[in-house]
C-alpha cells in the first residue's frame, strides 16, 4: 500500500488479501468484538466529511480508537470553513497542528491535489463524490471471502442507481484486481447510463433474469442528492420492477450472498424482511467495516 489510500490503483491482488487477513486478525476469540491494540498512542486522525455519513465516520472512528490512536471528529459546521476559509487552509492547518492522517469525504474529486500538496499528512478517501470509496470496496471483498472460497468463481450482479455510486466504482476496481467470472448489472436505464454497454460486464434490464444465477447481489440506494433531473420511472413502478425481495430471490440459489453498502432505504431498493435472511450479509459488511479500516489505518501507519 501506498502513502495514502485514494483509491485502488495499482494494489495487487496481495495487498489486497493482507489488507483482508490483517483486518480478520483483530476479531476478538468470539469473532464478536475487535480487540483493542495499543499500536499507534502518537498519531492524530482527523475526518473532514463533507458529505454525511454514519458507517463510514463512526468505523473509522472506533477503528482509530481500538488502535490506541487519538480521533479528531471535526465538525464543518461549526469551523472557520462558516467565516469563508478555504478547504486548502483548512487542511494545511490541521497539518500545521500535527494531524497525521485526513479522513476525507467530498462531492469533488478535491483529494488528489491535496494529497500532493501536504504530502507530510497522509489522506483516506471516505468518499469521492460519485468515482470512488475505496475502503467500502476492501470491507466488500472481506465479506465476500467469509462465504465464498474464491473470488474468480464468482458471478456479480450490481442491481440499482449504478451511475450515481462510488460504491460500485471502487467496487468493479478491486473485484478486477483480485477476479471475478462475470458481473451483471441491472437497475433502471436513467441510472445505469454507463453500464448499458461496459466492457466489465453485461447490462440486463429484467430483474429476476439478472438475480437467478448469481453468487453475490450488491443492491444500491438511490442517491437522490446526486440526481440532476427527475426519474422518468414513478417511485411505485420503481419498487415492482427493481426492488428485491423474497419474491425476487425465489429465483436465487440458496448458497447466493446479498450485499448493500447502507445506508438501505428499506421498501425501495430492499423490502425489511431480506434484512434478517441469513444470505444477507449487510451487518456483516457494517461489522467488518471496523476491522478493515483497523487494517486499513495499520498499513497506512506502517508506510508513514
Ligand atoms: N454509504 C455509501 C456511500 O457513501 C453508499 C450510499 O450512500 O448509498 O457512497
Amino acid at each position: 500500500m501506498s502513502h495514502n489510500l485514494l483509491n485502488l490503483t495499482g494494489s495487487t491482488e496481495q495487498d489486497i488479501l493482507e489488507l483482508i487477513e490483517l483486518a480478520n486478525s483483530f476479531k476478538s476469540g468470539d469473532l464478536n468484538e475487535y480487540r483493542h491494540e495499543n499500536l499507534f498512542p502518537d498519531k492524530k486522525v482527523a475526518s473532514f466529511f463533507s458529505e454525511p455519513s454514519t458507517r463510514t465516520k463512526l468505523s473509522f472512528e472506533i477503528a482509530a480508537c481500538n488502535l490506541g490512536a487519538k480521533f479528531l471528529d471535526f465538525n464543518i459546521e461549526n469551523s472557520s470553513i462558516q467565516k469563508g476559509e478555504t478547504l486548502e487552509d483548512t487542511i494545511e492547518a490541521m497539518m500545521l497542528m500535527g494531524v497525521d492522517l485526513c479522513i476525507l469525504r467530498h462531492p469533488e474529486s478535491v483529494i488528489h491535489d491535496l494529497a500532493k500538496k501536504f504530502s507530510s499528512m497522509q489522506f483516506i478517501n471516505a468518499g469521492e463524490g460519485s468515482v470512488a470509496h475505496p475502503s467500502q470496496a476492501l470491507i466488500d471483498l472481506m465479506t465476500i471471502r467469509e462465504s465464498k472460497e474464491a473470488f474468480k468463481d464468482l458471478k456479480i450482479t450490481i442491481v440499482g442507481d449504478l451511475d450515481h455510486s462510488r460504491v460500485v466504482s471502487s467496487f468493479l476496481e478491486a473485484i478486477q484486481i483480485v477476479g471475478f467470472k462475470s458481473i451483471t448489472f441491472c437497475g433502471h436505464p436513467d441510472l445505469c447510463k454507463s453500464y448499458l454497454d461496459n466492457p466489465i460486464g453485461n447490462f440486463e434490464p429484467e430483474l429476476e433474469t439478472a438475480l437467478q444465477d448469481a453468487d453475490v447481489i450488491m443492491a444500491l440506494r438511490i442517491q437522490n442528492e446526486r440526481l440532476s433531473e427527475k426519474l422518468s420511472i414513478s417511485a411505485s413502478d420503481y419498487v415492482e420492477r427493481y426492488q428485491i425481495n423474497i419474491n425476487s430471490l425465489q429465483v436465487t440459489s440458496p448458497e447466493m450472498i446479498l450485499f448493500h453498502p447502507g445506508p438501505v432505504n428499506f421498501g425501495i431498493e430492499l423490502h425489511k424482511e431480506v434484512a434478517e435472511l441469513e444470505n444477507c450479509k449487510v451487518k456483516n459488511q457494517i461489522f467488518n467495516g471496523v476491522g478493515m479500516r483497523m487494517a486499513i489505518l495499520t498499513k497506512l501507519f506502517s508506510q508513514a
